[in-house]
């Protein structure tokens, strides 16, 4: 039999006329554990929140002066053609906001309908679109509290719709891939951006200006090429199905500041904050977690008034050692791993909504 081109099936697969099964390799195929569609493609919902990959700008030229969160869910789907040829989809528009204003009301409801769609029969998989600022940490959140197997994939772009060269389009056909497809399963919350598979959990964004925005310290997971998934590594914290959290049994949320590490810092920004109700405070120290000499006594007597002390870095990369530049177990403080400030703030406010207890705190740190 004469074989078709590669570039010609991608072609074909672009223009939405052929399912991405027609190229070589495994490809996206609806999950077991639910009964398949007639078409044989699996179905998944895309959940929209808003972001830069619903945005719009005045002109082509416009990348970075546009309006986040325009594009209605079902325009998005529309514009992406391809889509139709490895998925049925339909899409759920759960809010229109740029993701800088996300608040924990926001990420609860989220959270329960993303919840309330995996457990149907008839989805295979969600992807949620949301605005790169902070889809980190939606995605963690998600990881730890939504209890399934079933892919979820974040995505999001850095160019709005109406760019030249937008990366939305792409991102999206290649989360819709992902969701779709059965090795997604039991890898916790996935963020699919620039040809790569990342773990929600470690993912952050590290460029503000360009495509290749999002990074992890460990490694993408893996990348989407032509229509396929290509894996290299699997997570090992625990998140879905093995996680103790579930959306199911949290309605709110404690709230849990960040105060950013320097050199010649100011003892208010920690009283202030648990001043205004924060329970718990994100050290986001310099080095491996570095508190001042001159800040201690104020982070001790917070301590000894019932807050959490969570000693993470600014730096980005690596993860703080317990013990190590200050004695956690004298102070009694937890250590975030390798979590960067923002990933700890979701942690810690997930973790407290169980336990008051800082050892018990430090497992989950450990743990999650
Ligand atoms: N500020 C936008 C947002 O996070 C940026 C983006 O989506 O890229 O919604």
């Amino acid at each position: 039999m004469r074989r078709t081109a590669p570039a010609t099936l991608l072609a074909l697969i672009l223009a939405g006329s052929l399912p991405a099964a027609a190229l070589e390799g495994p490809a996206p195929a609806a999950p077991g554990t639910t009964a398949p569609a007639a078409s044989g493609k699996p179905r998944v919902v895309i959940v929209a929140t808003g972001g830069t990959i619903a945005g719009a700008g005045a002109d082509a030229a416009n990348s970075a002066t546009y309006q986040a969160a325009k594009v209605p869910v079902d325009k998005l789907i529309a514009a992406v053609p391809a889509i139709a040829g490895v998925a049925e989809v339909r899409g759920e528009q759960a809010f229109q906001i740029a993701s800088e204003s996300f608040t924990n009301a926001q990420l609860i409801q989220l959270a329960k309908q993303v919840s309330a769609l995996v457990k149907r029969d008839d989805v295979d998989g969600v992807v949620v679109t949301h605005g790169t600022d902070t889809v980190e940490e939606t995605a963690y959140f998600l990881d730890l509290v939504v209890k399934t197997d079933k892919p979820i994939v974040m995505v999001a772009s850095m160019r709005p719709s109406t760019a030249i060269s937008a990366d939305g389009a792409l991102n999206l056909l290649d989360a819709v891939v992902v969701a779709g497809a059965r090795d997604a399963r039991a890898k916790g919350v996935l963020l699919t951006m620039n040809d790569e598979i990342q773990a929600g959990r470690d993912s952050t964004k590290r460029v503000n200006i360009k495509p290749s925005a999002f990074f992890s310290q460990w490694g993408p997971l893996g990348m989407v090429v032509e229509g396929k998934t290509y894996w290299f590594r699997a997570p090992v914290k625990r998140h879905g199905t093995t996680s103790e959290f579930d959306i199911d049994t949290i309605d709110a949320l404690p709230d849990v500041a960040i105060v950013y590490g320097s050199g010649n810092m100011h003892p208010e920004p920690y009283t202030t904050a648990v001043a205004g109700g924060a329970k718990a405070i994100i050290h986001a120290g310099t080095g491996n977690g570095s508190v001042a000499g001159y800040l201690v006594d104020t982070l001790k007597d917070l301590r000894q008034k019932g807050v959490q002390i969570i000693r993470s870095s600014r730096v980005g990369d690596g993860f703080v050692l317990r013990n190590a530049e200050q004695p956690d177990d004298k102070y009694d403080w937890v250590v975030a791993h390798d979590l960067n400030p923002q990933k700890a703030k979701i942690l810690a406010a997930v973790a407290l909504t169980k336990t008051q207890d800082s050892k018990e705190l430090q497992r989950i740190f450990w743990e999650y």
